[in-house]
């Protein structure tokens, strides 16, 4: 009997539910009759703060003319322009602060394609929810992250922002991210809205050259580009942006297809979109309209519903609608979804509640944080080489040499795109290991060469390098890319360190040393000649403000590393596009001058420990299209510490209609274990994992034999296989 009220309760719930959304509408409704033509261009119009500009934009709030402000920082400084928008425009309409929070605020966590390297997702969503948390403390409101742009080339500086070549795993990633920053409601003011990017198929960028065209097909669109801004949406992202590329030729954000057909219809999206840096004005600089004008009706009617710092909207778009070029319902469209995110961030309730000065004070850089910080930055380690065991080094050892010019950096650990982040409040390497060492270990350093040139005029200082080399018992290198090398327009052709820093690492190994090698980079690099020339190689990435303490922690044995590549790493330059889920080819073939195999697989990565994986054993060996079969694995640690395992699943449909790769990733799990321990790993194997998209685009699954891979990375699994019946 006591359930006898549930369904009563339910009705009530969806009844309030249903309310809001109709107050909400009805509230809309209200404010669009009322609104002029230029308060409704003033809504979607998205301009960039600057300080120096600060009178001229308070005039402008005033007037109604500017609906949101990218780059304003500061819970005092937001505050005041958002009581201009409240108390002085005619409709009291809130603004939105918008920000690039990318992988922390001020707390700095690694890049993301390193979080991917987690593949943990609770940290994963811990981490942006720190970032939200204290973003939304300064007063922004919305960021313009996950970027889930699936990237197979790593030539494209901004495979640094994204979550590496795989769409399964690009999807949980986006997934995690998206509840990371937006929680379960804006309610308390501490979680901010997610901005998925960019829409669609940027990473396809031709050669890995920033922004170049590639017209990728529509099969690449929906098996490789969609889904994780599909796992996006599930998740409730409120806001998407169009990318500053096309797809089959014409530009994103002119695009009707992509923004109204894919995404409004057939992937459900129901928030707003948001251009890129000026894509509607682009529209005339890549020549599909000869002037702003058209650019402006081109956009709007595609489908975008705010203009980022373009001001093109702004400036024509009352014109066009009065000349009859624009339907009015595209810009009431438009207005809808900027002022129904405005609702649902509660602005309209309280339009203050994101600038609180003492959550800022009290919240950015706390100890917390950072403590989340060092945990993602830990977990994001790839041990790529650990020759004799190395590694873990002891905090014993006599003499250590710390050489490389990241290794007192603390610039460039933060990454690109490191929001308020400030040098200052970084761990360096080198502080990062002086925390952990025993009190009678000596440390040398030496810079070794400079971290920018591309010129090779270093020798003086290797030859310093090499002196203090030669009287230490281990060397720790820290080598690799400048923050800015990834990122933004940041493509690198060769994808190799600068050639002195390459020069150092030789010169440094022909000291016959033991070398841990730590890299700090955005992107695969080649590091053939590097791991040659290194016993052990850690992946450090750009690690954040933590960075240090992390890597001193996983080098002395404090954290056992657990991260696998979300990426392949390419043995040549050559061999790129490189990634595991090639399309099976009719035989086997490679280059004359090299191999076609990668470096390092995608999953790859290695612990302090062993761990053992026993046969696939699976529930039954034949599946109905309704039922499921499960997959179970035996993991056993066979070393001597504490570790954590990334099993992965892959799926293989050996014989289809279309052509397929071997094996696709579609499940995975985290196992720690202690010594000795052994845990069986379980899996559930559905028709979900086994779907396709046929000759015709259509997603569906054919019966027959499939294959089960489970193992440590893509390259190193067992299998089994099973019937899928009609
Ligand atoms: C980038 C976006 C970014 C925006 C705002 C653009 O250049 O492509 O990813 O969010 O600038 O800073």
């Amino acid at each position: 009997t006591r359930f006898r009220y549930i369904p009563t309760l339910v009705l009530l719930v969806a009844a309030i539910g249903l309310n809001a959304q109709e107050n909400k509408n009805q509230k809309i409704d209200s404010l669009l009759k009322v609104m002029t033509l230029e308060e409704k261009f003033g809504q979607i119009n998205l301009l960039a703060y600057y300080s120096s500009q600060k009178e001229i934009i308070k005039e402008r709030i005033k007037k109604g003319e500017i609906g949101a402000l990218l780059k304003a920082n500061g819970a005092a400084n937001n505050r005041e322009l958002q009581k201009v928008a409240v108390e002085n425009s005619r409709l009291h309409i809130p603004l939105m602060f918008q920000e690039d929070v990318i992988h922390g605020y001020k707390t700095i966590a690694p890049v993301p394609l390193a979080e991917a390297a987690s593949w943990d997702m609770e940290a994963i969503q811990q981490s942006a929810s720190v970032a939200a948390s204290e973003a939304s403390a300064a007063g922004v409101q919305l960021t313009y992250a996950p970027m889930v742009d699936i990237c197979r080339d790593p030539r494209w500086g901004r495979i640094m922002e994204g979550a590496g070549e795989d769409p399964y795993l690009g999807s949980e990633v986006a997934s995690a991210r998206v509840k990371g920053f937006q929680g379960d409601s804006y309610t308390n003011g501490t979680n901010i809205m997610a901005c998925v990017k960019h829409f669609a198929g940027y990473g396809a960028a031709l050669s890995g050259e920033d922004y170049a065209i590639l017209d990728y097909s529509e099969r690449d669109l929906r098996e490789l580009y969609l889904p994780p801004f599909q796992a996006a949406i599930n998740a409730g992202a409120g806001s998407l942006m169009s990318a500053y590329t096309s797809y089959n030729a014409v530009p994103a954000s002119a695009n009707k297809f992509l923004l109204k057909t894919v995404l409004r219809d057939q992937m459900g999206f129901k928030g707003m979109v948001i251009t890129d840096w000026r894509t509607t004005s682009n529209l005339v600089s890549m020549g599909v309209c000869g002037d702003d004008s058209l650019a402006a009706a081109m956009a709007l009617e595609a489908g975008i519903d705010m203009d980022m710092t373009s001001g093109i909207l702004m400036k024509v778009g009352p014109d066009l609608i009065r000349k009859g070029k624009i339907d009015v319902k595209e810009i009431d469209r438009a207005v809808r979804n900027v002022l129904n995110a405005k609702f649902d961030m509660g602005l309209f309730e309280n339009p203050y509640k994101y600038f609180d000065e003492e959550r800022e004070k009290k919240e950015i850089l706390s100890k917390e944080n950072k403590e989340k910080a060092l945990d993602m930055a830990r977990k994001s380690m790839v041990l790529l080489k650990n020759d004799g065991d190395l590694l873990p080094l002891s905090r014993n050892i006599k003499t250590i040499a710390i050489i490389g010019p990241l290794a007192k950096d603390k610039k460039d650990l933060m990454g690109r795109w490191n929001c308020k982040g400030d040098e200052k409040d970084v761990i360096s390497l080198f502080d990062g290991i002086k925390n952990v060492v025993g009190p009678s270990t000596k440390i040398l350093y030496a810079e070794g060469c400079r971290l920018n040139g591309y010129k090779n005029n270093g020798s003086d200082s290797i030859s310093k390098a090499i002196e203090i080399a030669k009287q230490a018992d281990v060397i720790i290198l820290a080598v690799g890319e400048q923050a800015n090398f990834t990122g933004e327009t940041a493509g690198l052709a060769g994808l190799h360190i600068t050639p002195e820093q390459e020069q150092l690492v030789r010169a440094i190994h022909q000291t016959g040393k033991p070398i841990v090698n730590v890299l700090f980079n955005g992107r695969p690099l080649v590091l053939t000649e590097i791991a040659d020339n290194s016993t052990s190689l850690l992946e450090a990435w750009l690690p954040g403000t933590m960075g240090g303490d992390a890597v001193a922690d996983v080098l002395f044995g404090n954290y056992n590393p657990s991260g696998k590549l979300p990426v392949t790493f390419p043995a040549n330059a050559g061999q790129i596009p490189n990634f595991y889920a090639k399309r099976k080819k009719q035989s086997e073939t490679g280059y004359v001058d090299a191999s076609n195999k990668p470096l390092f697989p995608f999953g790859f990565g290695l612990s302090y420990t062993h761990f053992e994986y026993s046969k696939i054993k699976l529930s039954d060996i034949k599946m109905k299209p309704n039922g499921f079969i499960n997959a179970t694995i035996t993991l056993t640690n066979k070393g001597k510490y504490t570790g954590r395992e990334v099993v992965q699943l892959y799926i293989g449909d050996p014989v289809c209609s279309i052509i397929r790769p071997i094996k696709e990733l579609k499940k995975f799990s985290i196992v720690e274990l202690k010594p000795g321990e052994s845990k069986i790993v379980n899996f559930t194997i559905g028709l979900d994992d086994l779907y396709f998209f046929d000759k015709d685009l259509k997603k569906t699954y054919e019966p027959g034999t499939f294959k089960v891979y489970i193992g440590s990375n893509s390259s190193e699994t067992k299998e089994i296989s099973f019937e899928l019946s009609s």
